[in-house]
């Protein structure tokens, strides 16, 4: 089988070493196979088509290469809405009307200790079986949809996320926020498999959403990459850089005279 990887940012922001990390890394995994690149600009509110050049500027200079044109997740939506909607027939979503002070106060907005998971705190279900008009957000009904262990492949390595854990330690995931008609969740599944990749290179932070992205691609019928999840680049202090870290950033090296080895070396490639 063919090896595809892909690199798969966000235009809201320059790219940074921790991208440049991530890029460089999926790249030289495809060596022999496949390099895409996708532009996850679902958050048009955020995404701007200045970083989007400064993507290809970016990459380009790194020495990157990838197959034109680019796969936008803003033209995908009819996609997104279709998968939204086998997972409705399915009866495995609901709609929600909570905001994020509805969400606290359900959970009693104690000092400490709210269950946090991969989206932050853990739904506490208040619209589950309510069938709820005016929705802001429609959630996957965890306990409905995962019917046993979920396991991946970390590489070769199988790992396995048990029913228990994906209800009490994830919950109820958006999969579409009304103004956006989707989520993360849901568009980098229905777009993995779209886009015929094998394998997924990702820095550690996202690999928590692992579990729920295979439990949409089982639910959707969709095939399983491979993940690799690889370490995070962190500043000094050993802060790992913000999605918008504008002192880190590859131009402004590059605009310094640094050369795209520089960058690799920095990143410890
Ligand atoms: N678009 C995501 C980000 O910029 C990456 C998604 C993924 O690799 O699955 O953080």
């Amino acid at each position: 089988m063919a090896h595809v990887e892909r690199f798969a940012p966000s235009p809201t922001g320059p790219l940074h070493l921790g991208h440049a990390f991530s890029a460089l890394t999926a790249w030289e995994r495809a060596k022999g196979g496949q390099f895409l690149l996708r532009l996850e600009d679902i958050d048009t509110a955020r995404s701007r088509e200045e970083y989007v050049q400064a993507i290809f500027d970016d990459l380009h200079w790194l020495g990157l290469e990838w197959p034109e044109p680019v796969l936008r997740q803003s033209t995908r939506l009819p996609a997104y809405r279709d998968a939204l909607k086998r997972l409705h027939d399915m009866g495995l979503t609901y709609a929600c009307t909570c905001t994020r002070r509805d969400i606290a106060e359900a959970l009693g907005a104690p000092q400490e200790g709210v269950p946090l998971g991969p989206d932050g705190v853990i739904y506490p279900g208040t619209c589950r079986g309510q069938n709820r008009q005016g929705a802001a957000a429609i959630r996957l009904d965890m306990a409905k949809a995962v019917t046993g262990d979920i396991t991946w492949l970390e590489g070769d390595t199988p790992v396995t996320t048990s029913r228990e854990e994906m209800i009490e330690g994830i919950g109820d995931v958006v999969l579409a926020r009304k103004d956006i008609g989707t989520s993360y969740h849901l568009s980098v599944v229905v777009d993995d498999a779209f886009q015929g990749i094998t394998h997924v290179t990702r820095g550690e932070d996202l690999r928590d959403a692992t579990p729920i992205h295979r439990l949409l691609q089982d639910l959707l019928g969709l095939p399983a990459p491979v993940y690799h999840h690889h370490r995070l680049i962190r500043d000094e202090n050993g802060k790992r850089l913000a999605k918008r870290d504008d002192a880190r950033a590859i131009g402004k090296y590059r605009d310094e005279g640094a050369t795209p080895d520089d960058i690799r070396k920095m990143v410890g490639l």
